[in-house]
């Protein structure tokens, strides 16, 4: 498997856990960023989020979603598109409008194909992440015991 790392157009397609609502998008390759501010922390349950802005107009969802407002400190006003039945986020953008929209890397099934390459407000990054290689693995979850 190589990575997309070429910068043109990537068409990529998604769908929420429980699989009510589906996507489908073009993406730069070259514009995969991981974000560790803490708006992507809370909202994601983790420790950082992978988003890719689409190709404005390319987005199309097949299924009901519902948005959240999230207003900035600067004042806008951005919206959290997410599965109703199972919660699961799939992107951000204007209420109403797909054009300008950024999705979750997470639900998209080319994601494994898809590296970061840059990340973003690292200064509320969790001081782990950089050693993450360093902490004691599994492949499954054996070290649970
Ligand atoms: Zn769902
Ligand atoms: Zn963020």
């Amino acid at each position: 498997m190589t990575d997309a790392n070429e910068d043109q157009p990537f068409p990529v397609t998604g769908r929420c856990h429980c699989g009510a609502v589906s996507l489908s998008a073009e993406i730069n390759p070259a514009r995969v960023f991981v974000c560790h501010c803490a708006d992507c922390q809370v909202l994601t349950g983790s420790a950082f989020r992978v988003v890719a802005p689409v190709v404005p107009g390319s987005l199309q969802v097949q299924g009901n979603i519902k948005g959240y407002a999230r207003t900035a400190d600067s004042g806008a006003v951005r919206w959290q598109f997410f599965c109703p039945e199972c919660g699961t986020p799939l992107y951000a953008g204007a209420q109403g409008g797909v054009g300008m929209a950024t999705v979750r890397v997470g639900v998209l099934a080319e994601r494994d194909q898809l590296r970061p390459t840059a990340q973003l407000w690292r200064r509320s990054a969790q001081p782990w992440v950089g050693s993450l290689g360093d902490v004691p693995a599994c492949e499954r979850q054996e070290l649970l015991g």
